[in-house]
């Protein structure tokens, strides 16, 4: 939509240009989606010329600006080839989670996605259950750190201070190195996430689940030892991490249903990881190492090559 407030926009990545009534621009998906009557300026980020995806053996940096459509081409990416990353797996079911138009696929950035704060954010549920950090800078010279998962504070809130930008994410490889797994729920077929975790097994026996769009925010569960999580532990550990208020409630799922699916989940997740049992509810996860089945646009796909709550695959591990 037109902003008719808008009186320049000013191509700049300097936080020290920023002043009151100005926006970041990315994507724009938002911003001309939402529109606004208050802004005054919008700080184009488009000709930042940041690369997109930086990979080292410390792990993946993306850009604020790499957009969706970037991030689905890495796993199958020269830059990554050859790397032992299983949570590379975790890249496409995020992005095909949007089920985006043309538009928001190609885009939409990572870094709007973040501070958009939405929680069914997907870039938010893979920067978070990858343990990712951001890196953001200041209008005073400043640069700080912060977990993505302590970056999102509530449902469109996030830490970032006035004339703030995120300039990158940054996926440890030691998380990357992770044994993992997805679940997603949506109440409609290609519908807005309702629940969505990510679970990973890391190398020295810990388990980590990470629970979005069902809360407001990230909310992480941490076992130091995975065996120290069983059935009982896991929904107890649900159950005092996740207060009821912090289950968000909109059209997308009401909270009980939230609840009842992250332990649902939550449980699934656990089975698969310990390698007890593979019950996969919902959508764009086809179990450990397989081939991701789905096309750049998801929007595009023929019917049924996504499954949504309806359709649970049952395998025994
Ligand atoms: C049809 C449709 C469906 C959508 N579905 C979903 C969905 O399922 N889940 C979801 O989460 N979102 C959804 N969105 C919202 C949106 O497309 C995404 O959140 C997208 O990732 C935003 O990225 P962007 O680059 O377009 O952000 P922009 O519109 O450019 O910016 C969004 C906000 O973030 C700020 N911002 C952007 N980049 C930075 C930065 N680097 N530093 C500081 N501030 C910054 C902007 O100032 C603005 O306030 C949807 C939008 C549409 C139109």
């Amino acid at each position: 939509m037109d902003m008719n407030t808008i009186e320049a926009v000013v191509p700049t990545t300097d936080p020290a240009e920023w002043r009151d009534g100005d926006a970041w621009l990315a994507g724009g998906t938002v911003l001309f989606s939402y529109g606004s009557t208050v802004l005054k300026r919008l700080l184009d980020l488009g000709q930042a010329g940041w690369p997109a995806v930086t990979v080292s053996d410390a792990g993946i940096e993306l850009a604020a600006t790499c957009t969706v459509a970037e991030l689905y081409a890495l796993p199958a990416s020269e830059a990554v080839a050859g790397r032992e990353w299983p949570g590379l797996d975790l890249l496409r079911p995020c992005c095909d989670s949007f089920v985006a138009s043309f538009k928001v696929w190609n885009m939409s950035t990572v870094g709007g996605n973040l501070c958009t704060s939405l929680p069914a954010g997907p870039m938010i549920s893979l920067c978070a259950g990858l343990d990712a950090t951001a890196t953001i800078l200041g209008p005073g010279g400043s640069s700080r750190t912060v977990p993505v998962a302590m970056f999102i504070t509530g449902d469109g809130q996030n830490s970032l201070a006035p004339g703030e930008l995120l300039r990158s994410i940054q996926l440890p490889a030691s998380a990357l190195s992770a044994k993992v797994a997805f679940r997603r729920l949506s109440l409609s077929n290609l519908g807005r996430s309702g629940v969505l975790l990510i679970g990973r097994l890391d190398a020295d026996g810990g388990l980590v689940i990470t629970v979005t769009a069902a809360t407001k925010r990230p909310v992480q569960l941490r076992f130091a030892a995975a065996k120290m999580a069983g059935p009982a532990a896991l929904a107890a550990a649900v159950g005092n991490a996740i207060p009821e208020e912090l289950y968000h409630d909109d059209i997308h799922g009401l909270p009980a249903w939230r609840r009842d699916m992250t332990l649902r989940l939550a449980e699934e997740i656990r089975g698969e990881l310990l390698g007890e049992r593979l019950v996969v509810s919902g959508d764009f996860w086809t179990g450990p190492r397989q081939p991701h089945a789905t096309s750049p646009q998801p929007s595009a796909q023929p019917p049924g090559t996504t499954q949504n709550q309806q359709n649970t695959q049952q395998k025994e591990a």
